[in-house]
């Protein structure tokens, strides 16, 4: 016969269980391999030689990407509003 009463004890074990884990999960993951590492580690990789070289390496491509794209739509926006300037003149 099943107990109720350490049915209900059972289970409110498991959901205090389920809910303070939940609560404990204050982690970031990295953003290389997605484990789970400390909420303070910065930048977002874990200790792993291969993920730290590969965010290093992600973050510098993307500085360059953005410095391209400042470059472009600075050219765009210049093909706009030059000739507006130069025919105010
Ligand atoms: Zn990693």
């Amino acid at each position: 016969m099943v107990d109720a009463k350490k049915v209900k004890e059972k289970l409110s074990k498991v959901s205090e269980k389920v809910f303070s884990g939940s609560k404990n999960q204050a982690h970031k993951h990295c953003r290389i391999c997605h484990k789970p590492i400390s909420i303070n580690a910065e930048p977002r990789v874990c200790k792993s030689a291969e993920c730290v070289n590969k965010n290093t390496r992600d973050e510098r491509n993307q500085k360059q990407m953005r410095l391209w794209m400042f470059i472009f739509f600075g050219l765009f926006a210049f093909s706009f509003v030059g000739p507006l300037i130069l025919n105010s003149i």
